[in-house]
């Protein structure tokens, strides 16, 4: 990891907080923007994307409400096209594996994975509780701290590194509890993708800044580009195996809008975004895998 000496990730350099470490590669990074209590940062070396949380008055809750309300859509609607790619990965590095999935919200990945293979070893971490069965491990607490008895042959994290304030002690952990020769499969957003453009061309140049405050809301402290994301975990000694640019459903997008009408024209949006992602690459998540 490439850690410069007595730096803390996202925390001030000195009392005023106009720069502070990269929280990818620890480069000093300036201020960028911000608005209401939302301060961002910009890497001058792996241009990783970042908030300062220290600035936060409040911080994001994950209460049952997170699940069931605010995004309901993510968690009706999982990501199947992603789930079974994953699932073809893990067994192909090792049949029969065992498989951590870090804040594995609802455990809609570990259900898929039981149906479609039941020789799976299946566990789950998540901050909210879930009712273990059907043999899978629900563990219910903060996977930075859990003290786990073993190690694990796949560990999956999905939309997830976003949030967290420190994401090397995140790719480390799990780093760490892989096995030799096991897979850590991570995916989050891509800042370099056509929404995020769009985003922060209206916020700049038609004054609309409700999609760019959304992206930037304090839901998300860290917005990974292509190689911000390969740099995090290529830190922690593991090589990079796949990484890969996809959408996800559009009926799993959470897209709060002040009425119905205009809900539907932002849900079009969001469908030609994807569509033109697509095409161009510029997709608005990402999944990396990496061997160690
Ligand atoms: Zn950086």
């Amino acid at each position: 990891m490439s850690a410069v000496s007595g730096l803390v990730p996202g925390r001030p350099i000195g009392s005023v907080p106009s720069l502070l470490p990269c929280t990818v590669c620890c480069t000093e990074s300036q201020f960028q923007d911000g608005f209401a209590d939302i301060r961002l940062f910009r890497c001058p070396s792996c241009k990783h994307c970042f908030t300062d949380f220290s600035s936060l008055e409040e911080e994001e809750q994950y209460g049952p409400e997170y699940f069931q309300e605010v995004h309901k859509n993510w968690f009706e609607h999982p990501d199947l096209r992603l789930f079974e790619q994953i699932y073809g990965m893990i067994v192909g590095n090792r049949p029969g594996a065992s498989v951590l999935d870090i804040g594995c919200g609802k455990g809609n990945l570990l259900r898929y994975l039981r149906r479609r293979d039941p020789e799976l070893q299946l566990a789950g971490i998540d901050v909210a509780a879930n009712d273990s069965g059907d043999g899978i491990e629900f563990l219910h607490g903060d996977f930075l701290t859990w003290k786990f008895d073993r190690k694990f042959d796949a560990v999956v994290s999905l939309q997830v590194i976003e949030h967290m304030t420190d994401p090397r002690i995140f790719a480390q952990r799990a780093s760490e509890l892989c096995r030799e020769g096991s897979l850590v499969i991570v995916s989050t957003v891509n800042e370099q993708s056509l929404v995020y453009d769009i985003g922060r061309l209206a916020a700049r140049f038609l004054g609309s800044k409700h999609i760019y405050e959304r992206l930037y809301s304090r839901h998300h402290l860290n917005h990974f580009n292509i190689s911000s994301l390969r740099r995090l975990f290529e830190g922690t000694g593991m090589k990079v195996k796949k990484h890969f640019r996809h959408e996800v459903p559009i009926a799993a997008m959470d897209i709060p809008a002040p009425n119905k009408p205009a809900e539907l024209i932002l849900r079009a949006g969001v469908w030609g975004c994807f569509a033109l992602g697509d095409l161009t690459g510029r997709t608005m998540y990402q999944t990396i895998v990496c061997l160690k």
